[in-house]
């Protein structure tokens, strides 16, 4: 037995330390709780999950462009229409039924039915302390570089002029570069704050991360998987997640002082994501590929403990890609197109989510949604989850758009905002689990193709 534990332990180390991490980052993070630790002080332990973040978000951008290049590449042009007609209807598709999920759960739920309105807290600035200075630093002349771009612009671009306000929410940075207070909703933000946010400023290139990112590859250039599987990095995780765990629990508002009227919103989006990712998208997946569904999801287990400790789909992609073509098996070539199209425009979790808090928005208001209204809301939910950036709360911002399309007000996402940062790990994890799966989906329904092109069209950057 003990042979067999040890052999176990040995395959799966990374993901029994991951798991291990989450747990003893909760632990440490009520622990901590208890402490009352400063502000600064929450801020300088959170420093170690903070480097993990910029580790995985610097590798999305390369890897996805790199990806899709040597992807589409390596398919031949009726291939690659094929696979992404299928891929992008089956996204659309699988959006559009998680929307009703969540529709469908709220209005049996009545979570607003029994809320009242919260105000929502504020917190200042931080202040640039020269321990600060020296972190700053590390951040700035370290390889570990923040992501090659701002993704606000993105959902600063597919906003209106009035609901551009909401668009602040995240990703603004001060004058260092030093994201400002996560993600807090800011609804009046300094003019010049305004302007670096608006799209088509420059602000958002990190030319200095490129440059040194680009010169430390070296030999691993092109082999985003190498970089995970054999570097130090990988070695990093189970630290690094602990203290994003650990930290976020620090920060979060008194659980208790949400009230139960919050607690049953959170629920019904909890069991709508329960059901989409545990029941739907695995049925779907049994019934198209008749594989099991449970050795499949076993595979990309860490790229979903990664997305939970992240909240960010994006930045798990690089260990979403490792898990499919290690654990998986998946065709490199599926793997590349797939997978970025997918982080891009289909996230399930989101989509759902969006619609649960309109309805939930509305029912607060005793604002009564006609079935027409509910249509509009299915429809600006699917789009509103396109458009979001796999970053983390990015759901929160796209949101306006759809309580905007039924004219609720859209100063009510407050109401939620002590709940969010919880559900958005979940709703990230279900976003990555439907990229994953729909990932196994194509490679089964393209596999003829695949036999076909493998034989004449040899495998563009092979990492081995
Ligand atoms: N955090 C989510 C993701 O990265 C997006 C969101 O719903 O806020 O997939």
């Amino acid at each position: 037995v003990w042979v067999r534990v040890k052999g176990v332990c040995k395959q799966n180390g990374l993901l029994i330390l991951s798991v291990l991490a989450v747990v003893i980052g909760c632990l440490l993070g009520f622990f901590l709780r208890s402490k009352n630790l400063s502000e600064q002080e929450v801020k300088y332990f959170q420093f170690p999950g903070e480097l993990l973040m910029r580790m995985l978000k610097m590798l999305i951008l390369p890897l996805v462009v790199s990806s899709l290049m040597s992807g589409l590449a390596a398919l031949d042009a009726k291939c690659s229409s094929r696979l992404g007609l299928i891929t992008v209807s089956y996204y659309l598709w699988t959006t559009f039924l998680a929307v009703v999920v969540g529709i469908v759960m709220v209005l049996i739920i009545h979570p607003g039915g029994m809320a009242q309105k919260e105000d929502s807290e504020d917190s200042g600035k931080p202040i640039m302390s020269s321990a600060d200075a020296l972190l700053d630093l590390i951040r700035k002349f370290s390889f570990i570089q923040d992501s090659f771009y701002t993704p606000k612009m993105t959902v600063a671009t597919s906003l209106t002029e009035t609901t551009t306000r909401h668009a602040l929410i995240y990703g603004i940075q001060d004058d260092n570069g030093t994201d400002i207070q996560n993600f807090q909703l800011d609804l009046t933000p300094p003019p010049d704050v305004v302007m670096r946010t608006l799209p088509g400023t420059s602000e958002g290139m990190n030319v200095l991360g490129i440059v040194i990112f680009s010169a430390t590859m070296g030999e691993n250039a092109g082999h985003f998987v190498n970089i995970l599987t054999d570097s130090s990095l990988c070695r990093y995780f189970p630290f690094g997640i602990v203290f994003l765990v650990a930290g976020k629990i620090l920060e979060m508002s008194d659980p208790s002082a949400m009230g139960k009227k919050l607690g049953f919103y959170a629920i019904t989006v909890v069991m709508g994501l329960i059901l989409h990712g545990l029941f739907i998208l695995p049925s779907m997946y049994f019934f198209i590929t008749k594989k099991s569904p449970i050795v499949y999801i076993r595979g990309i287990l860490q790229a979903l403990l990664i997305s939970l400790a992240t909240s960010s789909s994006s930045a798990t992609l690089p260990i979403t890609f490792k898990c499919l073509l290690e654990n998986n098996h998946i065709d490199r070539r599926i793997i590349r197109f797939v997978l970025p199209v997918g982080a891009t425009i289909n996230m399930d979790g989101t989509a759902l989510y969006e619609a649960v808090a309109a309805i939930f928005i509305a029912q607060v208001n005793n604002y009564e949604l006609d079935f027409g209204q509910i249509i509009t809301i299915s429809i600006t939910a699917t789009a509103a989850s396109i458009g979001a950036a796999g970053i983390p709360q990015a759901g929160l911002v796209t949101m306006v758009i759809v309580l905007t399309s039924v004219g609720l007000p859209t100063d009510d996402i407050t109401l939620i905002i002590a709940v969010d940062w919880a559900l958005d790990r979940f709703r990230t994890m279900v976003n990555v689990m439907g990229d994953a799966l729909a990932t196994g989906i194509m490679a089964h329904i393209c596999r003829k193709d695949f036999i076909k092109e493998g034989d004449g069209v040899p495998l563009i950057c092979e990492t081995k």
